[in-house]
């Protein structure tokens, strides 16, 4: 069973507490942008195996969203963050690229 910290209560949430919002750190395309990159904007995400960086919600708690680094492939969780933020906090990188060498946070295009 998948359990989260909630970065906005602390609480250690099971995942019948959580909900789900897909890929973290999405980039946003305004209306000024070119068909491709508002396709990817609204289609586009990546499935990997292994690291990945998702949104959750603590639906069932204090309501509020936030982001989770985590491993498709081993279920280990990296920590958890404030949605408010653009990229991972670099200590959570820090802890990554140590279990999981050559492993590096992506650069949007
Ligand atoms: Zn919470």
């Amino acid at each position: 069973m998948l359990i989260l910290e909630c970065p906005c209560c602390g609480v250690l949430a099971d995942e019948t507490e959580l909900t789900a919002g897909g890929e973290a750190h999405l980039k946003r395309f305004g209306p000024e942008s070119s068909d491709d990159e508002f396709e990817g904007y609204l289609f586009r995400r990546e499935n990997p195996r292994g690291v990945h960086f998702e949104r959750w919600r603590h639906s069932h708690g204090c309501g509020k969203w936030f982001h989770a680094a985590r491993n498709t492939v081993t279920l280990e969780v990296y920590g958890t963050y404030s949605a408010q933020t653009t990229e991972p906090p670099e200590a959570i990188r820090q802890k990554i690229s140590g279990v999981a060498p050559g492993w590096k946070w992506r650069l949007f295009k």
